[in-house]
């Protein structure tokens, strides 16, 4: 069965944000889909979502409702209608950084989360983001001391509307 479509987080199985999982239903639908979002859930009252929901109770909002949860901190969006803020908090899976996750904006929109890179993703899967990561890389820093499960990591983005590659990085 095909995922959802996820316009701002294209791919959550490649990100590592959802997992195939033959065996765990959903906390929500109470469905064994195949699939469970393994990213961050905020939730004041329910502590124990991610690894809990399937990504079709998070693509129709349903997920968010029942456990007033949101997969995403939208605080540091700028610059984007309430309905995206509104989307990616609630009906798109988020991702795991090593601090608080940003995502990042373009084009008065988010823009696409593609992925976690190091530098030997940057040679292979985005090459045509490197520009973008080059120009994040702190004073010393080099391409190549970034790690994908290591430190520091490169988040890469694409816009969806003038499809520039955008990247920041963090480290624990
Ligand atoms: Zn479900
Ligand atoms: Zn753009």
């Amino acid at each position: 069965m095909d995922l959802p479509a996820f316009p701002y987080h294209p791919d959550p199985v490649a990100t590592g944000s959802v997992e195939i999982n033959p065996d765990k239903p959903c906390l929500c639908c109470n469905r064994i889909r195949g699939y469970v979002y393994t990213g961050p859930a905020y939730s004041e009252r329910f502590h124990y979502l991610s690894g809990c929901l399937c990504p079709w109770c998070i693509a129709d909002g349903s997920a968010a409702k029942r456990f007033q949860a949101e997969f995403t901190d939208t605080g540091t969006l700028d610059g984007v209608p309430d309905a995206v803020v509104t989307q990616l908090a609630t009906r798109t899976p988020g991702f795991v950084a090593w601090q608080q996750e940003r995502w990042l904006t373009c084009c008065n929109d988010a823009a696409a989360y593609l992925g976690r890179a190091g530098s030997a993703e940057l040679e292979q899967d985005f090459a045509a983001a490197r520009p973008a990561v080059q120009r994040e890389l702190a004073p010393g820093q080099e391409l190549t001391d970034l790690q994908k499960d290591g430190e520091p990591t490169a988040y890469i983005f694409r816009c969806l509307h003038c499809n520039e590659f955008l990247a920041y990085l963090d480290e624990a």
